[in-house]
């Protein structure tokens, strides 16, 4: 009937697990109680939506604890006015003793209604158990899209500070430990606390006597087995680690081969997995040590409890002061009793598990980005034809984790609507620092951007990035086909705008060879595309978006001549009726460019065209010396 999953899947290989810890110690246990409720608080906006189906889970699992607690009774009712009034006339004092014909009725009758108390306890658990299932799932999924939308708003300072591998463990893990709380623990807490204090009544009710040695033989029997099951589920956490410890070692190893295999390190890898698995072995073996000693401990004790206390019964009914069926019924809520004992130890180590989840979760969704859009945003103009103006007075800009770095410093520029600025520097000048900036990835600590005359951080960040478009110097392939990766740019293009785009971009070539066009898969489980392919694409997707701004982070890595030729004819396509910035690395983009300037350290050291710098013979005229060899 229980529907708890086995430890081992409840389990979060989490390795910052603060509330992963089990209540052996009162004081400590006291605490984490506390803190465990008051963090499992913050999972109520996720279950309030659900009051009415958290309602027929209640009812459900309160006629099912009520159709278990009548069961024993049923029992009870069964040997002692059937089988006992049939019998030969050994009957307790409950039995009415009737003839032959008239005592086959009640067996009929009373093994009817066992058979209908069984009948409603089916419905109801099956009801109960698919309520309550099918509220975990919803609110962990629930959970799991809230947590996700809100991180992808974050802004990359975030994700600077946050591993991706932690994000998706929270979404998975974590969410999963949430599900099998309200999935499970919740329900498996309130049915055995009814089983618990309904049995107990029942306990009293028969033989107040028996209940009072039952209670002392529960503390004797129950609570060893209580804690000790908690060491080997100690245990078995244990063993877990060293798998995940061999396998974490494995992954590493596997994923860096040929280095492995060229340092010849193939003996002392297999040697050292070799080792992390003998301790695994050695923990697991532990584990089942401790196990078999629990089960030998739990089958005496219990076994020993049971017959003891029917050896008690027993001499009860032969002094007539019990019925045959009395002493039944009290076994069976003894039983009872024990087990939900037993489950509900079993519900505190999951409840104090999905407490610290739900901590990590909600850390997850408090975290706030510092950039943000204003509450009454304002509109850009409309359009004009030849694209954006940019004003950029006098920022300063340290990114938060360097302080006392400046990577902008009184930093100014004016770019006119359909003007192409080249950006050059050496590397570490604040060229990537200039996009970032632009697209309010970060705002500057002093200065301000102006987009067609509205201050940046007055637009909403949708209406910002809608207005750029970037073409960076790695592109991002997803995993999907050709078609689905250009229509990235703008969601809502039609396939013949992707392929005039595509076309526009001198990629529609290369794809239509493809061994299935437009519909071949790319990314990693498909086609593999060649660095000035992979850069077609993204100024296709540029295109699609057709914004009035345009940043190209020209690509630093040399191409063959032919794929050189053809994204400097896409990236023109591309320039033509927009503003553009570019951070150049290619003699004919900062030829063509109307102006070039010439970052160093954060600040504009230079500007004009490549004709006056190379004259100037300043910083440009030497980077241009060295970058620009080859291609001349
Ligand atoms: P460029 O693109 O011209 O090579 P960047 O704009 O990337 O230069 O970097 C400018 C300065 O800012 C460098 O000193 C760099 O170390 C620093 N920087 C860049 N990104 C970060 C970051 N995310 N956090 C801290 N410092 C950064």
């Amino acid at each position: 009937m229980s529907s708890t999953p086995p430890p081992s899947l409840t389990h979060s290989a989490h390795p910052t697990q603060s509330a992963d810890t089990d209540p052996d110690t009162s004081q400590a246990s006291a605490t984490a109680r506390k803190s465990a409720l008051a963090a499992l608080r913050g999972l109520l906006p996720f279950l309030a939506p659900y009051k009415k189906q958290f309602l027929l889970a209640g009812l459900a699992l309160l006629v099912a604890a009520a159709a278990t607690l009548a069961v024993p009774y049923a029992f009870k009712q069964m040997i002692d006015l059937g089988f006992g009034a049939a019998g030969t006339g050994a009957a307790g004092p409950g039995a009415a003793g009737s003839g032959a014909a008239g005592s086959a009725a009640h067996i009929n009758l009373y093994f009817l209604a066992l058979f209908g108390v069984a009948c409603v306890l089916g419905v109801a658990t099956a009801l109960r158990f698919y309520m309550v299932s099918w509220l975990g799932e919803r609110v962990t999924a629930d959970l799991r899209s809230a947590v996700y939308a809100h991180v992808v708003t974050q802004s990359p300072e975030f994700f600077e500070t946050t591993k991706t591998g932690e994000v998706l463990s929270r979404l998975t893990t974590d969410t999963t430990l949430i599900q099998t709380l309200v999935g499970t623990s919740i329900s498996m807490a309130l049915r055995n606390i009814l089983l618990f204090l309904g049995g107990m009544s029942m306990l009293f009710i028969t033989s107040a006597r028996l209940t009072s040695i039952i209670i002392v033989m529960l503390a004797a029997v129950v609570l060893p087995i209580v804690f000790y099951g908690r060491r080997v589920r100690k245990l078995s956490r244990a063993s877990q680690d060293r798998v995940a410890d061999a396998s974490a070692m494995a992954g590493e190893i596997l994923n860096a081969m040929p280095t492995v295999q060229a340092f010849t390190h193939e003996e002392i890898e297999a040697r050292r997995f070799g080792q992390s698995v003998e301790r695994a072995f050695e923990t697991a073996m532990e584990r089942i040590r401790a196990r078999s000693l629990l089960t030998v401990v739990a089958i005496l004790l219990v076994f020993g409890a049971i017959v003891f206390v029917l050896w008690l019964g027993a001499h009860a009914v032969m002094r007539g002061g019990m019925s045959g069926g009395e002493l039944g019924q009290f076994i069976l809520y003894a039983s009872l009793v024990a087990g939900s004992l037993g489950a509900l130890s079993e519900v505190m180590g999951d409840t104090q598990r999905a407490a610290g989840a739900t901590e990590r979760l909600l850390d997850l969704l408090a975290a706030h980005s510092p950039v943000q859009s204003v509450l009454l945003p304002e509109k850009l103009p409309p359009r004009t034809a030849n694209g954006a103006a940019l004003h950029i007075a006098e920022l300063d800009f340290h990114y938060p984790s360097r302080p006392e770095h400046a990577s902008l410093a009184g930093f100014s520029l004016d770019v006119r609507p359909g003007e192409t600025v080249a950006v050059v520097g050496p590397s570490g000048a604040g060229k990537t620092t200039l996009f970032q900036l632009l697209l309010r990835f970060y705002d500057p600590q002093q200065g301000s951007i102006h987009l067609d005359g509205v201050d940046i951080r007055y637009l909403t960040l949708q209406d910002l990035r809608n207005a750029i478009g970037i073409v960076p110097q790695d592109t991002v392939i997803f995993s999907a086909n050709a078609m689905e990766n250009i229509r990235f740019g703008r969601p809502g293009a039609s396939d013949a705008e992707v392929i005039a785009a595509a076309q526009m971009a001198a990629a529609h070539e290369f794809i239509e060879r493809l061994p299935q066009g437009y519909e071949c898969f790319l990314g990693e489980r498909g086609v593999r595309l060649s660095g000035g392919q992979r850069q077609r694409i993204a100024i296709a997707r540029a295109l699609l978006k057709n914004p009035p701004l345009l940043l190209l982070d020209e690509a630093t890595s040399a191409l063959d001549a032919e794929s050189e030729r053809l994204v400097q004819s896409a990236l023109e396509a591309a320039m033509v009726g927009r503003t553009t910035l570019v951070i150049a690395h290619r003699l004919a983009t900062v030829q063509r460019a109307d102006r070039i300037i010439v970052l160093e350290h954060g600040r504009i050291v230079e500007t004009g065209t490549h004709a006056e710098l190379v004259a100037r013979d300043g910083l440009y005229a030497s980077l241009a010396a060295l970058q620009f060899e080859t291609q001349k």
